[in-house]
């Protein structure tokens, strides 16, 4: 009998301000333990408890894809402005214009809504013109109905853990960068935290990989955001309901996790092209 998933959504808000999401893909059997889990995750928050949280629990109608995880490379570079050249030249290598390059860390780093504070979603920006698509430059897209598997997921935070690794944020990253990168047309996601105390951020790609870089922004920032680069011509309405509603259940972990000194050592060892 072919089982029925679900996807089961959680928002926490404290005085109206967005402070913790969650998602999650499960089968019927796990309903009750992951929303007990997602309503304390909301409850105990560092920004703060929960004064209002909504849970969102859908049978998923669509067939889900499933796929691997993207191997995890670290960037051992402890500058951020140095760590930010390094994710230029990655994405000059990976196609991208330089100019979409800068516009995008730019964007990132002043905060990439028309009134300079962070998105919800993400920017979509084609990679040739640097030309944003995303309908709304408030709210953005956001990527959506995308988990592990249980195994995957066990996997996945023991490698975490054996590695040194923060298990808190990678694992939800992971997941959404590798649904993002799995579409034909997105080349590459550049992504930040706007948490004040998370320095870290990364660029994903298919073959290269999630490159993470420890530091890509001074403590304390409160700015961070997403940016998916695409191909031009694409078909948006399709991209945009392949990343807000097409469940991807990542099944399959790649144990590749090595650290590098600069990307161009990332770009050799995975024999790009
Ligand atoms: P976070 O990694 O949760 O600190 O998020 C950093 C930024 O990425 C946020 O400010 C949003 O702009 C963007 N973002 C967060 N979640 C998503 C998502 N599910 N899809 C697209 N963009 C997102």
């Amino acid at each position: 009998m072919v089982k029925d998933y679900f996807s089961l959504r959680m928002r926490a808000t404290k005085e109206q301000q967005h402070i913790s999401g969650a998602e999650r893909i499960i089968t019927a059997a796990r309903i009750e333990s992951a929303a007990a889990k997602l309503i304390r995750r909301a409850r105990e928050h560092a920004h703060g408890q929960a004064d209002v949280i909504n849970l969102t629990l859908e049978l998923l109608e669509n067939e889900i894809t499933e796929i691997s995880s993207l191997p995890i490379r670290t960037i051992k570079q402890d500058d951020y402005r140095l760590a930010r050249d390094e994710v230029k030249d990655l994405l000059v290598q990976l196609g991208i214009n330089k100019q979409a390059t800068s516009k995008a860390i730019n964007l990132l780093a002043k905060g990439a809504n028309p009134k300079g504070e962070n998105m919800r979603g993400a920017v979509i920006m084609e990679l040739t013109s640097a030309n944003r698509l995303e309908g709304d430059q408030f709210r953005g897209v956001r990527a959506s109905r995308m988990d592990y598997s249980g195994e995957a997921k066990e996997r996945l935070l023991k490698l975490l853990e054996d590695n040194e690794l923060n298990r808190t944020h990678i694992p939800e990253a992971l997941a959404l960068a590798s649904k993002v990168v799995a579409h034909r047309q997105i080349v590459a996601e550049l992504c930040w935290s706007d948490d004040p105390d998370y320095t870290g951020g990364y660029v994903a790609n298919q073959e290269l990989g999630y490159c993470r870089f420890p530091f890509l922004k001074p403590e304390g920032l409160g700015r961070g955001g997403r940016v998916f680069f695409v191909q031009p011509g694409l078909d948006l309405s399709e991209l945009v309901d392949y990343l807000e509603q097409k469940p991807v259940l990542v099944t399959q972990l790649n144990p590749n996790i090595k650290e590098y000194q600069t990307i161009t050592e990332v770009i050799t060892n995975a024999e790009l092209g």
